[in-house]
């Protein structure tokens, strides 16, 4: 409880120069960011960053794939926010559990909610709960390491062939860490235990399957030629589904990156072998298949041995949007033991946040809440950022423009309340969140116990020529914070 008393009265000693309380929920990319600009912005705000989670950066550390370490340099940036003095960052506090929003929104000034998407988009097709058939976040999550997931054990071994349900950048992610030579991926951040799943790994067969077609893939060229470059790999995308109509012509003309990812398919069907060598890893693009229903293996009750897909034809013109996929009616099986569904993540509401269920987004004008009451009426000093602003799509670097927008609003909402200094009113903020989490006996993970936790991945790796060992179960994270 030292933590407690000695933030506490850091806070009491600051009170008067540090008027605006701010609280950002969640400790991605576009907590952080949110934190960093509300820190230039306004010198007289304190702001607590709440996760969760007991370690920070969110997507960062469980999302991003273990073998794009650059993506994550980033880290340094957070870290040097969090080690403002303006700024603390207390992990292990859920909000919903450990504290509600309105008991964030009467101890803080302003909140921002910036905890992302931790669900998923569901097919709503027959099969979906069988064993075998995972999110692919629920996949990433198990590789690095998140806590809630490191005890997935996809099984790897019955089967010689998964199918990708989705063509995005996280389908692109899953279908290369299942394809990539384990000793690649022996000297990145991945979990053990993932490790060892993927040395034993009988899959060698991965089917990448879009409901349209190459002009619309959503990965981008980049992670296209990444997993092209894989070593030894096999490549099969059938001609006839590289034909395109003059409306795809239509759709890449105003997307260059469409453009460069159907070239860079159409470069890799005329280059790939045609037949693959035994025992060589195959990737196959799969287009215009959507998913119907997932097949019951006879020989394991209860677990996936393929999934039916409908044929699909696209409609719409490009002039007005996208093209869409229609089934035409005829169906096809493909064989599988494993399925990861890659077909968008999905943000969660809490209680007394307006939500938008069919987008999965909280309604919001540049970041301003909009109250449930049907008028456009923003939320007095709510604010939301990231995913859950703007559905799941984007880098990390989104994030950073999307946070600037956030506080943009901030900024002129405060210049509206009160164009003297700061607020009239005064509100507890960190004293009266610490106080609420100590009454309810939380354990608070401070940013220098996350350096605890850091320095001891570090020094596990370190044994195993890894730059990081993940510590990946509750009990190993909250048991080192304590010490
Ligand atoms: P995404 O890019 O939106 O891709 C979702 C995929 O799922 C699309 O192929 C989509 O097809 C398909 N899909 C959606 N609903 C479907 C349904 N009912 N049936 C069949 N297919 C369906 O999402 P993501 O891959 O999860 O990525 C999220 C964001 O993170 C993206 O912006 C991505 O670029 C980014 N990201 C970036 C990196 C990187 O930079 N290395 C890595 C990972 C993720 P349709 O197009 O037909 O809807």
């Amino acid at each position: 409880m030292a933590i407690f008393g000695a933030m506490i009265a850091r806070t009491f000693s600051t009170a008067t120069i540090r008027s605006l309380r701010v609280c950002v929920v969640g400790s991605g990319p576009a907590g952080f960011y949110t934190a960093e600009k509300m820190l230039k912005a306004h010198e007289e705000a304190e702001i607590d960053i709440i996760d969760r989670l007991p370690t920070p950066f969110g997507l960062v550390r469980s999302g991003v794939a273990p073998d794009h370490p650059e993506t994550k340099i980033v880290i340094n940036q957070f870290s040097r926010v969090a080690h403002n003095e303006r700024c603390s960052f207390f992990g292990n506090v859920s909000l919903g559990s450990s504290i509600s929003l309105s008991e964030l929104r009467q101890n803080y000034h302003v909140v921002v909610l910036a905890y992302g998407a931790e669900s998923d988009r569901v097919l709503g097709i027959p099969g979906e709960d069988l064993s075998g058939v995972h999110s692919a976040r629920e996949f990433v999550w198990w590789y690095n390491g998140h806590p809630d997931f490191s005890q997935l054990a996809p099984d790897l071994k019955n089967t010689d062939t998964a199918i990708v349900l989705g063509q995005g950048n996280v389908a692109l992610d899953v279908a290369r860490i299942l394809l990539r030579p384990p000793v690649e991926l022996a000297t990145t951040d991945i979990a053990i235990h993932a490790l060892a799943a993927l040395r034993e790994s009988s899959i060698r067969k991965v089917y990448l399957v879009g409901r349209r077609g190459p002009a619309q893939a959503a990965c981008t060229a980049k992670e296209l030629r990444e997993i092209l470059a894989i070593k030894n790999l096999y490549v099969n995308i059938k001609q006839d589904h590289l034909r395109i109509t003059s409306a795809d012509e239509e759709e890449m003309k105003n997307n260059r990156i469409r453009r460069r990812v159907f070239d860079l398919l159409s470069k890799a069907s005329l280059s790939s072998q045609t037949h693959p060598s035994s025992g060589q890893p195959e990737l196959h693009f799969t287009f215009f298949r959507m998913p119907d229903k997932f097949i019951e293996s006879t020989d394991i009750s209860g677990h996936v041995a393929g999934v039916n897909f409908e044929k699909t034809t696209l409609k719409g013109s490009a002039g007005s949007g996208n093209q869409i996929a229609a089934g035409n009616g005829e169906y096809e099986d493909l064989k599988c033991g494993l399925v990861l569904k890659s077909i968008g993540y999905k943000s969660i509401p809490v209680d007394g946040l307006p939500f938008d269920h069919s987008k999965g987004v909280v309604p919001n004008i540049r970041g301003r809440v909009l109250s449930s009451s049907g008028v456009d009426q923003p939320e007095d000093g709510l604010y939301v950022c990231g995913w859950l602003k703007r559905g799941p799509t984007g880098i990390i670097a989104t994030n950073l423009y999307d946070a600037e927008e956030t506080v943009a609003s901030i900024s002129e909402d405060i210049k509206k309340k009160n164009p003297a200094s700061g607020f009239a009113s005064t509100k507890p903020g960190r004293e009266g969140l610490l106080q609420l989490l100590e009454n309810r006996k939380i354990q608070v993970v401070a940013f220098s116990d996350w350096e605890k936790i850091d320095s001891e991945e570090k020094r596990l790796g370190s044994l195993i020529g890894k730059p990081r060992e993940k510590l990946s179960s509750w009990k190993e994270l909250l048991e080192l914070t304590k010490k």
